[in-house]
């Protein structure tokens, strides 16, 4: 006790120490004390949000596209000061966007930034109208496997668009406030193409894109299936269904990829707390789908207008739900911007046969069209059938558009696309 009294002493100014009256002393001690506290308090309050400042400053390809490679001090000097306030104000506006706290009365919600990966695909594509059409900075992250530059092109020149053509199997830094995270191939043909690649996808890919949302504190929504209920033995299927998945067979790459990647996002959430959203998405159509992808209604669509059958793997009698993919955009952006981590399924109750599917087609594009049976594929579902009682509940969603209302509006694209200005029928394809 004393030894401490002696040192305190030898660090008061000597010469006027005895002059000083005591209270004064104890005053200005005080005061030094308080000087420490407030630059404490400043520092970490700078040192909180310095990793959002500098990296935005490094790695922002939205204020400088054409500049990646230039060094920090390059743009610190770029940067007046109302760009810092504009970040400090922005960073700010998404830690209170993604901690769900209401914004006060009178501020407008800033512009998020937002990236993609998927982002040129078919639902992706759909996803990004929505975020550019409400003002967000959209970076897509896409490596053109299934997706394609067309789906985004007219946001080409928007100065809040950025493709950027990479494989989410590597690793990319970026600062961004939320991450949707889609990239993967959706149709059987395509991910059974090469199922060592799809699993690396789901698995490699969903653990970069956690670990960016850990890093830059960003919001993550992971595009989960329907597949991870396999073939189903509960119907409708339920989120607290766990499925009946063979995890050998040919789609295992896609459903147990898909269910390790749920596994990963809710580890992330309940080990590194980021802030994690999963939707199990139900068989999607509409504009834009890969015309050759395999699925059945682009299948059923395309061979249609090509005046060739349709082709109807095993009875036809296996059942699906689907939905349009303006329906299930809502549904992604409600469940990103909620409170809910989910599992959510994002799909269309509404349930049909594949011969059922057929006849829809049918009437839409031609009463001729014919049928025609083919051998089923392995481990195909027999079952498909969202219960969608909790994205009601939690997310105030369900879907809008019956199968007879979306179907004309895809077929209005693949005849666009498929013909052109050619004559429609004369077998021209895209
Ligand atoms: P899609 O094939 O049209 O889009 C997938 C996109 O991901 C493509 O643009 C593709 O190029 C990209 N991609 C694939 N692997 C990649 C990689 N390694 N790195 C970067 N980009 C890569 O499929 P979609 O129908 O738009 O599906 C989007 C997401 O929704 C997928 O994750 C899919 O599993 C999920 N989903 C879709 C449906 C559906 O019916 N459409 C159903 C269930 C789940
Ligand atoms: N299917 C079909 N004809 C086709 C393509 C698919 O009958 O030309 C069937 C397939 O066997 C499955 C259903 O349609 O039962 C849905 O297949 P899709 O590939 O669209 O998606 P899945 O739900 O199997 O992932």
């Amino acid at each position: 006790m004393l030894a401490m009294e002696e040192d305190t002493e030898s660090y008061s100014p000597k010469p006027s120490h005895k002059h000083w009256p005591r209270p004064l002393d104890y005053l200005l001690k005080e005061q030094r004390l308080m000087f420490i506290l407030v630059g404490m308090a400043m520092a970490s309050f700078f040192f909180y949000l310095q990793p959002e400042f500098t990296f935005s400053q490094r790695t922002s390809p939205l204020d400088h596209p054409h500049q990646q490679d230039r060094t920090l001090t390059n743009f610190q000097q770029d940067l007046d000061t109302s760009q810092h306030s504009e970040l400090m104000e922005r960073s700010t506006m998404a830690m209170m966007h993604n901690s769900g706290a209401k914004m006060p009365l009178g501020l407008k919600r800033k512009p998020l930034r937002i990236v993609v990966t998927g982002g040129a695909g078919f639902v992706g594509s759909h996803l990004v109208d929505k975020l550019m059409a409400r003002g967000d900075h959209v970076i897509v992250v896409d490596n053109l496997f299934t997706g394609r530059k067309e789906n985004v092109k007219h946001h080409f020149g928007n100065h809040r668009f950025e493709l950027i053509r990479h494989d989410v199997v590597e690793p990319l830094l970026l600062e961004v406030d939320q991450i949707y995270h889609l990239a993967c191939p959706a149709s059987p043909v395509h991910y059974k193409h090469n199922p060592v690649k799809t699993i690396k996808t789901n698995v490699m890919g969903t653990l970069n894109m956690l670990g960016l949302a850990k890093r830059v504190g960003a919001r993550f929504l992971l595009t989960s299936t329907s597949e991870v209920y396999g073939d189903p033995l509960e119907h409708p299927q339920k989120e607290t269904y766990w499925g009946n998945v063979n995890p050998i067979g040919v789609r295992s790459c896609y459903d147990e990829g898909k269910r390790t990647a749920e596994t990963l996002t809710m580890d992330y959430h309940r080990g590194d707390q980021v802030q994690v959203r999963i939707a199990r998405i139900f068989n999607t159509y509409g504009p834009r789908m890969c015309i050759d992808d395999g699925r059945v209604v682009s299948n059923f669509v395309a061979q249609a207008l090509r005046k060739e059958p349709m082709t109807v793997y095993g009875d036809g009698k296996q059942t699906r739900s689907f939905q349009y993919v303006s329906d299930l955009v809502e549904g992604l952006v409600r469940l990103m911007e909620g409170e809910h981590v989910g599992p959510f399924n994002l799909g269309n109750p509404g349930e049909f046969t594949m011969l059922e599917l057929a006849e829809v087609v049918k009437k839409v594009v031609d009463p001729k069209a014919k049928i025609e049976h083919r051998a089923n594929t392995a481990d195909d579902p027999h079952m498909r059938k969202p219960d969608i009682s909790k994205a009601k509940e939690l997310l105030g969603w369900e879907p809008k558009v019956a199968l007879k209302d979306g179907l004309p509006r895809m077929v209005e694209d693949f005849r666009r696309r498929i013909f052109g200005d050619q004559k429609e029928g004369s077998g021209a394809a895209e």
